[in-house]
C-alpha cells in the first residue's frame, strides 16, 4: 500500500480532498460542496 499522497484535486471551497483525481480539469468540489452548489442552483432565480 502506498500512502504518499492523495491523487485527488482539492475541493475550491472548503480544500478537502475530492472524489475526482487530480488531473481533472475546472474546478471541483466535495459531495458536501457540491451538494451544497446544486441547492444553491435549485433555489435561484
Ligand atoms: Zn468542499
Amino acid at each position: 500500500m502506498d500512502e504518499t499522497s492523495p491523487q485527488y484535486a482539492e475541493c475550491v471551497l472548503c480544500r478537502k480532498p475530492t472524489e475526482y483525481p487530480e488531473s481533472v480539469e475546472g474546478a471541483v468540489y466535495c459531495p458536501v460542496c457540491e451538494w451544497q452548489e446544486a441547492q444553491r442552483t435549485a433555489c435561484s432565480g
